[in-house]
């Protein structure tokens, strides 16, 4: 036995074909076209397979898939036909049902998206349609696989067609009895109304008496015959929904309510940009300045406690100076921000446990498919706001490669929490009250790069086409403080384990190549020092975005390799150990006194989009699938970030000259 599933474009067919059949799937083509065949067995319905056809509006033969549909239930005979309706738009998908009415088969009608139908509003009378259109109705939902037994128990139980209703009008009727009562074999009624419109397929057998019928019926209703019956049918359609289906206003719901205000067309990018300035202002400004200078005493105080404790407990000089300079300078400078980043993920999960991201995300689907990606770029851009590695692994749900591609290279430019404390302690020294601004400034500045990046690369490399976005978005809710804490608690304590691991092991490194000079002796002046010759070596690549020489800041950018966070407990070793005044801070010490306000900017901009840390370069070479990409990847951002900052120092220092 065989069954043919028949439907609209995007009515479920697929997804309900893969619910009936399971696993058990033949794909391959319909002979002389591209248009993917596939059938299987019905789980659960013993000798039934059904067929997958192509969606169509009607059963003429305007398009390759109409045919193949047509000619398949024309010729192959199927024993029945499963017509899937979407439930949300019934007007359009009866069309196709009046029409497959006329065939002889037994037809059962699943009635499609249950699960949004009410939300929209509509109320199927299933009893009701189901009688006046004299076939079984069964509602499912193939997304949410509800009442698929019970469309198989239907399919299994229907026998024979029932429907004889005569859905047109006497003078149409008696026209399709006339032209039907010459024909033999079968699927009369279906080829005489397809004869009287004078269907191409059929021209050679259109006669003088059906063209008699034809031109009267067009006489009398003044239109040609294909008009008419498509009038028929949608005034038969009229009746079935007055009978049957009620369709209230949709109640608005919070949701809705609150979408009006947040995706309102005209405020949803500023009421976004707000938040952003909000989250920043909360993390950067206020828990910044209230919080760094006191972590950053405390760490002070404690390097000094434990270097004088340790030359008191006879320890030697430099081990003192290990555990004061590298240890507690390196890590205590990391965990200075720790503060600030609870604030900050707290703001984050808010957002995103609310649903507000995603249907950000949603709303700007529109504007990023202008630049070549769409809002599935987006979830990876918003991931990546707490760590890209996250955010580059969360780019596999891309469909298209080529947006893939594009969207894997750009995630990094997004701000993660580990360039936080980079932007922070510069914004914090140099922007003052405004370190907050320079902070959103970035990540903004961030998000054009981003886009415009997208738009070239569109141009010259890139050529798919963006995915469409989900359909089905979370309304708003509550935020549950559980998930919150726990997920403020998991990204704090990944950064806090990296300063107890990686980077503590960092700054011992970079203590004794500052400590020590090439030929191994301690205590040398920090401009002898193996640190000073690697980063003498470099300075050059820097010197354009710096305006000076400096291996410090050479060096210190490199770190941000292993770990953003790394570039600003490098900086504080560097500094605690040239250093001679006890407590001086960063930029007051001689290694690092020469930023300005621009080149601290341009440093920032550097960091901010060069290569990532290794664990996001991996990601990338994962989801890349190759080292050569990922290179191309790695030198295009590190190319980028270099002139960005060149650019970004030349005209900020001319802005500082006026
Ligand atoms: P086809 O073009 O008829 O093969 O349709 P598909 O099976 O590809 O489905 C089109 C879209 O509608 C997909 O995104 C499905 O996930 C979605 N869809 C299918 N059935 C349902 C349903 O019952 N409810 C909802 N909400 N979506 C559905
Ligand atoms: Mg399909």
């Amino acid at each position: 036995m065989k069954a043919a599933l028949i439907g609209n474009q995007n009515s479920g067919k697929t997804t309900l074909f893969n619910l009936l059949t399971g696993s058990n799937q033949q794909i391959g083509n319909w002979p002389g076209v591209t248009i993917e065949k596939k059938s299987g067995n019905i789980r659960g319905a013993l000798g039934w397979e059904v067929v997958d056809l192509p969606g169509i509006y009607s059963l003429s033969p305007y398009t390759s898939e109409e045919t193949v549909s047509r000619d398949f239930v024309l010729n192959e005979s199927p024993d029945l036909v499963i017509n899937i309706i979407d439930a949300t738009s019934i007007e359009r998908s009866l069309y196709l049902t009046t029409q497959i009415l006329e065939l002889d088969y037994p037809v059962v009608i699943a009635l499609n998206m249950a699960d949004i139908m009410k939300r929209k509003g509509v109320t199927v009378d299933e009893e009701k349609l189901s009688a006046k259109l004299g076939v079984p109705v069964v509602t499912i939902s193939a997304l949410k696989k509800t009442g698929i037994d019970k469309l198989i128990d239907a399919v299994v139980g229907c026998k024979a067609k029932t429907n004889t209703g005569k859905p047109f009008s006497p003078q149409i009727e008696r026209a399709v009895e006339t032209v039907q009562k010459d024909l033999t074999g079968s699927n009369r009624r279906f080829k005489a109304v397809k004869l009287l419109e004078r269907d191409k397929l059929l021209a050679p057998v259109i006669n003088a008496k059906v063209e008699e019928a034809a031109a009267n019926l067009e006489k009398s209703e003044g239109m040609d015959t294909e008009q008419i019956f498509a009038d028929a049918r949608y005034r038969y359609i009229e009746t079935v929904k007055t009978a049957a289906i009620t369709v209230a206003p949709p109640k608005e719901t919070t949701t809705d309510k609150l979408d009006k205000v947040f995706l309102n067309k005209w405020a949803a990018l500023p009421i976004f940009a707000a938040i952003m300035a909000l989250i920043y202002f909360l993390s950067v400004g206020v828990v910044g300045t209230l919080t760094v200078d006191l972590v950053d005493a405390g760490f002070s105080k404690l390097s000094e406690l434990a270097g004088g404790g340790l030359i008191k407990l006879g320890a030697s000089d430099w081990a003192a100076s290990l555990v004061a300079d590298g240890i507690i300078s390196g890590v205590g400078a990391a965990l200075n921000f720790v503060p600030q980043l609870i604030i900050m993920f707290l703001c984050l999960a808010l957002l995103e446990t609310t649903g507000y991201m995603s249907r950000i995300a949603f709303f700007l689907d529109r504007l990023f498919k202008r630049f070549g990606l769409s809002g599935k770029s987006l979830i990876p851009f918003i991931v990546g706001v707490g760590c890209s590695v996250p955010g580059i692994m969360s780019t596999r749900t891309i469909e298209d490669e080529d947006e893939k591609r594009m969207t894997v290279m750009l995630t990094p430019f997004i701000p993660c929490s580990a360039k936080l404390p980079i932007i922070s302690m510069f914004g914090g020294f140099f922007f003052g009250s405004f370190a907050w601004l320079a902070s959103l400034s970035l990540y903004f500045l961030a998000i054009a790069v981003i886009l415009i990046s997208a738009l070239v690369m569109k141009k010259f490399f890139f050529k798919g086409n963006p995915a469409s976005f989900i359909s089905e978005l979370p309304d708003y809710k509550l935020p549950s403080p559980v998930y919150v804490l726990r997920q403020v608690w998991e990204r704090i304590f990944a950064f806090i384990k990296r300063a107890g691991t990686v980077i503590l092991l960092c700054s011992v490194v970079v203590w004794f190549l500052v400590s020590f000079s090439f030929k191994f002796e301690y205590g040398v002046d920090i401009e002898n020092s193996m640190m000073a010759g690697i980063g003498n070596c470099l300075a050059w690549v820097f010197y354009p975005m710096l305006g000076n020489w400096s291996w410090a800041a050479t060096v210190s950018a490199f770190q941000g390799l292993v770990a953003k966070e790394q570039v600003v407990s490098s900086m504080a070793v560097i500094a605690g150990l040239a250093e001679d005044a006890a407590g001086a801070d960063i930029f007051s010490s001689g290694v690092f006194s020469f930023f300005t306000g621009a080149s601290a900017y341009a440093y920032m901009v550097f960091n901010l989009f060069s290569a990532p840390c290794f664990g996001a370069i991996g990601a990338m070479r994962r989801e890349l699938g190759s080292a050569k990409k990922t290179w191309i990847a790695i030198a295009f951002q590190t190319g980028l970030a270099w002139c960005l900052a060149t650019l970004v120092n030349a005209v900020g220092s001319l802005i500082l000259l006026l």
